[in-house]
């Protein structure tokens, strides 16, 4: 049986509203789906105003362009998630600053937010890290006693709850992203949030070339190209009158994955905090060798043998070759942890049950074997 580590699920709709920009020529990048998907996407995160764009990269670029954050500043986000967070910071000239990972859910430790602020601090970034919300309380809390801007970024965790709120829904702006393996996928593309019309009106300069409002091709700044074509708010849209069944899927296939692997040892398995509500999007798992029998990268090409696809988590944004200079005196362990044992197991919207329970035999197999 082969297994991949991530395989979208489409649905009839999408190829309905697809036809609908090819039958009517709307296939760039104004069209009803565009305004139809970000009213409907606000709406599902009770947000006031969405401006969907190309990516999820894009829109944190977005972020940062919509607060003006620049040279000089300094944004503070978590050493473990995607490039992405620390690249739109880059973008504008400011400077990212790194905080370590908590090991219970590998996000953001609030704990060490405080000591990392300066007088050149602006924001505070956070990420919801493979579809479990960070601890908001505590950051919105630092966030305010500083007078800095929240931004959250999204990008893994559609519909996942803090609380009783949408992660996306307790910041000043909030970022996701529609790529193929996202909760929901535009093919590529993202979206940004906020209840700020200041905020918003910008943005939406920002992703269309900054042409002045009233005489169009005349430029107060220099924008950039972020649109989002007709074709892919179509999808998205699609997507999105399916966002609770996928969110089961994922919560489903956890579960599953939970109760086959729980007494394995050597495998610390993904948990749910009191006030979260994780939304999976990638199952991820920790190797300890020593009670496993063989460490993570073994373990990841024992399966590829069976056909089975993983990846690994993400190398510590501290030790990246533009950025490390920055972090040479700082000590990252637990993201770094998780970055040498961590792997995410095959986790798409297309899994079946029969995959699910074979790539846990595999793993029960591959344990046996390695501890006669
Ligand atoms: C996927 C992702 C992004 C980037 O989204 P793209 O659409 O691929 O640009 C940013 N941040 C995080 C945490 C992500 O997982």
């Amino acid at each position: 049986m082969k297994v991949p580590v991530n395989e979208p699920l489409l649905t009839q709709n999408a190829k309905k509203y697809v036809n609908q920009c090819l039958d009517t020529n709307w296939i760039s990048s104004a069209g009803e789906f565009i305004t139809k998907f970000e009213e409907k996407f606000c709406s599902f995160n009770k947000m006031k105003y969405g401006v969907a764009n190309s990516s999820g990269t894009a829109s944190l670029h977005l972020a940062m362009l919509s607060l003006e954050i620049g040279k000089g500043d300094e944004v503070i986000l978590p050493a473990q998630t995607m490039i992405s967070t620390a690249a739109a910071v880059m973008y504008v000239g400011a400077r990212p600053v790194l905080v370590d990972s908590e090991i219970d859910t590998y996000n953001m430790d609030t704990n060490k937010i405080e000591s990392k602020i300066t007088k050149k601090t602006k924001a505070i970034l956070m990420v919801d890290l493979f579809g479990h919300p960070v601890d908001y309380k505590p950051i919105l809390k630092i966030a305010k006693n500083y007078n800095l801007f929240t931004i959250d970024d999204a990008a893994q965790a559609h519909g996942a709850k803090y609380n009783d709120k949408n992660v996306g829904s307790m910041t000043d702006i909030s970022c996701f992203s529609f790529y193929a393996n996202k909760i929901i996928t535009t093919g590529e593309g993202g979206m940004m949030l906020t209840n700020n019309k200041k905020i918003f009106e910008n943005a939406k300069l920002y992703r269309d070339m900054y042409h002045n409002k009233n005489q169009r091709f005349f430029h107060d700044k220099i924008g950039y190209n972020y649109r989002m074509t007709n074709l892919q708010a179509a999808i998205g849209l699609a997507q999105l009158e399916k966002i609770e069944k996928f969110i089961k899927i994922k919560k489903m296939m956890a579960k599953r994955y939970i109760k086959n692997l729980k007494n394995v040892k050597g495998i610390k398995l993904p948990i749910e905090k009191d006030y979260a509500k994780s939304v999976y999007w990638m199952f991820t798992i920790l190797i300890n060798e020593k009670d496993f029998g063989i460490n993570r990268n073994q373990l990841m090409n024992e399966l590829r043998k069976n056909k089975i696809d993983t990846r690994t988590t993400f190398i510590s944004l501290n030790k990246q070759p533009p950025i490390k200079k920055w972090y040479k005196n700082q000590k990252y362990p637990v993201s770094e942890h998780v970055e040498k044992t961590g792997m995410y197991l095959p986790s798409g919207l297309a899994i079946t049950n029969k995959q699910i329970d074979y790539v846990s035999e595999c793993i029960k197999k591959i344990h046996k074997k390695y501890n006669l």
